[in-house]
Order: structure tokens, then sequence, then C-alpha cells
């Protein structure tokens, strides 16, 4: 999801805005509430590795919890099967 950065020209706050595809809703300064905003160049390019190391990191953590349920249910058909 694209995260759009913004400076506002109200109150000088900068702040990350995250634009949903489908949103019609402008972002606005969390500290003021201003939409009077200035659109920053994107750091994108700057953070993609941080950001992609993140996400890897995610999905890893994803990938445990599943295993260890995968894991949690065989041990228990294996008690189930020990008391037939
Ligand atoms: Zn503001």
């Amino acid at each position: 999801m694209p995260i759009y950065e913004y400076k506002c020209r109200g109150c000088q706050n900068e702040f990350e805005a995250l634009i949903l595809p489908r949103s019609t809703d402008a972002p606005e300064c969390p500290s003021c509430h201003s939409r009077d905003l200035e659109q920053l160049v994107s750091q994108f390019a700057v953070n993609s590795e941080e950001r992609s190391k993140s996400a890897l990191k995610a999905a890893r953590e994803k990938f445990e919890r599943t295993e260890l349920r995968d894991k949690q249910i065989a041990e228990h058909e294996d008690i189930v099967h020990h008391h037939h």
C-alpha cells in the first residue's frame, strides 16, 4: 500500500499518510486537522530495503505461527490416536 509523506502548511508538521486505493478522503494533518498539505517526495527508494526486510520478517512470523498450529494439531491427533 502506498505511503505518502506530507507537510502541513498550517503547523509545519510532517507526517506519513497511508492512502487506501478506494479511499476518497484526502489526508489531513494529524496535529491540526488542516487539509492544506504539501506532498513531499517519496522516500520509498531509500527505505525500500528496510521495508522489504520488515515485510519478510512479518511473512516469516506468519509462517512460524502456521507451523506451530499444525504441530499442535498433529500432537492433538496423536493423543486422540493413543486413546483408541
Ligand atoms: Zn497541521
